[in-house]
């Protein structure tokens, strides 16, 4: 195996299968593949290609059950649950389809309500607020709440909490696909100023080529492989 420090993520012969009832549903059936650091990757397929499944066992969220996945150069079969959980919390950050925002709180709030949970101290808190909602352009939106944003602006409130945590990598399923192309455009160059100047990684599933055409890497999965 090359040496690990140049790659954030380092999958082997990687094979998943969901239980229904008495059948398993094979999702991945054996990827290789090497993701690098400060990039931004996506994860193209069609439907039921298993995109998803590979983006939750890169977050963290599904085990790794067969092969080997190595996340900055640690093997993650071998990681506990305690192990898991403090790179969940400080490394990963995630984006939804669906921004997952808490409604009744301010865009301000949104931000710091997982902050708070991580130990830091109340100073720090409060500049990584307003400097990652700077980032994306709403810190003169902060007392909104989700309800009083835009889709484009919700998603942005979403990154602004990803990246507060200073991970080494944001996770997105599909982040720009209940955005109009042009809302999704200004996200996807949003991401790519965020690997640029912070050097975090992204990886995100898509379907839509105008995701695509932003990676430096895109893995195309179909019927649980990689192809092309
Ligand atoms: P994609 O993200 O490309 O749409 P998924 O990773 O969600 O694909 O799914 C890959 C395969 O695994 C599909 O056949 C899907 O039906 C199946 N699958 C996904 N999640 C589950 C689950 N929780 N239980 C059973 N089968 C699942």
């Amino acid at each position: 195996m090359k040496d690990s420090k140049c790659f954030l993520y380092q999958i082997e012969d990687l094979v998943f299968s969901y239980s229904l009832g008495s059948q398993q549903v094979e999702a991945l059936r054996g990827v290789d593949v090497m993701i690098p650091a400060s990039t931004l990757v996506t994860i193209s397929g069609p439907s039921g290609s298993g995109k998803s499944t590979l983006l939750n066992i890169l977050g963290l969220i599904e085990p790794v059950q067969e092969g080997r996945v190595l996340f900055r150069g640690e093997d993650m079969k071998w990681m506990g649950e305690r192990r898991k959980n403090l790179i969940r919390k400080f490394q990963i950050g995630f984006i939804f389809q669906q921004f997952h925002l808490i409604p009744v709180l301010s865009t301000e709030e949104n931000v710091r309500y997982f902050l708070t949970r991580q130990g830091l101290l109340k100073e720090e808190v409060k500049e990584r607020v307003e400097s990652s909602l700077q980032a994306v352009g709403l810190w003169e939106h902060r007392v909104k709440k989700p309800s009083e944003l835009s889709g484009g602006q919700k998603q942005r409130v979403a990154i602004a909490r990803a990246i507060a945590k200073q991970p080494c990598v944001i996770i997105g399923d599909e982040p720009t696909a209940s955005l109009d192309q042009k809302t999704g455009y200004e996200i996807m160059e949003l991401l790519t100023r965020l690997v640029e100047k912070q050097k975090t990684s992204i990886i995100l599933t898509t379907h839509d080529p105008m995701v695509q055409s932003f990676s430096k890497q895109n893995i195309h999965i179909q019927d649980g492989r990689l192809c092309g």
